[in-house]
Order: structure tokens, then C-alpha cells, then sequence
């Protein structure tokens, strides 16, 4: 079996372990705080066995070297990982595969956040972790790449199965939703959605993971295209509408 533990770290931060019970490999998503990751490890006595990195920025790899350090785990990421100051063990790119115990994660390309960003997808338990890449209602901002590109890279989020559950790396729910409502108000879901998301805040709820179905539903950004004639671009490519959504965003009070 596969187990996924999520718990809050930093500011507004998830971290994640994934533990194959049979074998006992335990990867963490990401290192945002090597000493709460490795904490949550001991509470749950699992060893990690392997770090699997989505991007470069600190607040993903920044605990790389601690973790490597104390447990002895095997890093996997994208070649930008160096950024942080030491290469992966295993440097990954779309299409690749990525082994925990019995399970197998495929490595798809979400880049746009940053160039090299990556999502690992488990087929078999109908899960993706996809970093900064997509959020609960938003997206990742594009510090590197073009509207272009992050729109390719959600497009092959949205491809996978609509009951998928996606793991994102941020609680930016309820700060989505303000913009998500002021850019999509007449939508019902959205409205339904928001209710929903506060009351889970209001209650000390994490809004993660999330199901792709209800992102296709209530995310402006995967729903940029249908929001065209509303941004006053009825012609324009889906990728464009989309960049222009995201710029919406950005300069949103
Ligand atoms: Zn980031
Ligand atoms: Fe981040």
C-alpha cells in the first residue's frame, strides 16, 4: 500500500512523504523544512529513502542537502536543482521514471513557473504531485517560463484522469478564490467551491489535495479558455488567454 502523509511547514507550505508499506521506501516531495520533514518521518517511523524534487526554488530544495545528510536519501529532480548548490543524484525530464519501493511515478514537464519544473504522476493510485505548477484555484506564477509553456504544462495536468487527486505545494486557496470569483463570478460551482474552502480554513483545514474535476470546474487558469469573451478576447488562442488571465492575476489587489 501506499500511504501519503501531508502536514503545513514554513509560512503556508506542504510537505508530503510518500511510504510504500511493503518495502519501506519513503520519498519526501520536496524539502522545505528538512527538520519538520524529518521530524514527520520520525512520528510516523518511516526512514527516507529518497527525496524527489518538483523545481529549484529554496522552499522546494532547499532541505536537499540537510536530508541527504541525515538519512543518507537519494535525490531525484530536474538538472535546475543545482541552482540550490548541489546536483540530483539522479537528474530526471519528461517521460522519465521514478521508482519508490513497488510503485513507479512518472516524471511529466509542467515548466513555466521555473524552465525545468516537473510533476510526478502515479498512474496506479490515480495521484500527482505538481509542486508550484498548479494550485487550489491558481497557478504558479511565471518567473521563467512563457504563458505559452505553463499552458502546455497545465493542458498535460488536465489530460490526466478527472478524478485524479493532485498534491500542490502551497496553501494559496483562499487568496485564489478572490481573484477566481472577481474573474469568473457567475459561476456556480466557483461560488459553491469557495463556501466550501472557507469553512475548511475557518475549521484549520488544509484545501489540499485537491480533484482535477473540480479544478477543470472552478480554476480560472484551466479555464481560461472558456472566460475569453469575458477578458474581452474572443479570439484569441486558449495559451493567450490564459497568459492574460495569469497578468490579471498578478496585478490583482
Ligand atoms: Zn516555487
Ligand atoms: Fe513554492
Amino acid at each position: 500500500m501506499l500511504q501519503i502523509h501531508q502536514f503545513p511547514c514554513l509560512e503556508d507550505n506542504y510537505g508530503f512523504l510518500a511510504h510504500d508499506t511493503e518495502s519501506g521506501a519513503t520519498a519526501t516531495i520536496d524539502t522545505p523544512d528538512a527538520a519538520e520533514i524529518l521530524r514527520q518521518a520520525d512520528l510516523k517511523g518511516w526512514r527516507i529513502t529518497d527525496v524527489w524534487n518538483t523545481h529549484w526554488h529554496p522552499d522546494h530544495a532547499g532541505g536537499n542537502a540537510e536530508i541527504k545528510a541525515k538519512t543518507g536519501a537519494r535525490v531525484t529532480g530536474p538538472a535546475e536543482v543545482e541552482r540550490i548548490g548541489t546536483a540530483p543524484d539522479r537528474i530526471v525530464a519528461d517521460g522519465d521514471v521514478v521508482r519508490l519501493g513497488g510503485y513507479e511515478a512518472r516524471v511529466v514537464d509542467v515548466g513555466g513557473h521555473t524552465l525545468g519544473h516537473i510533476a510526478y504522476v502515479l498512474d496506479t493510485e490515480n495521484v500527482g504531485f505538481v509542486g508550484d505548477a498548479l494550485f487550489a484555484m491558481g497557478c504558479g506564477r511565471l518567473f521563467e517560463g512563457t504563458a505559452e509553456q505553463m499552458w502546455a504544462s497545465l493542458s498535460r495536468i488536465a489530460a490526466l484522469p478527472d478524478d485524479a487527486t493532485l498534491y500542490c505545494a502551497h496553501e494559496y486557496t483562499l487568496s485564489n478564490a478572490r481573484f477566481a470569483l472577481a474573474i469568473d463570478p457567475d459561476n456556480a460551482a466557483l461560488q459553491a467551491r469557495v463556501d466550501y474552502v472557507k469553512a475548511l480554513r475557518a475549521a484549520g483545514k488544509p484545501t489540499v489535495p485537491m480533484t482535477l474535476s473540480v479544478e477543470k470546474a472552478t480554476n480560472p487558469f484551466l479555464r481560461a479558455p472558456l472566460l475569453k469573451a469575458a477578458i474581452g478576447m474572443p479570439n484569441a488562442q486558449d495559451w493567450e488567454a490564459f497568459g492574460e488571465v495569469r497578468l490579471r492575476k498578478d496585478n490583482f489587489k
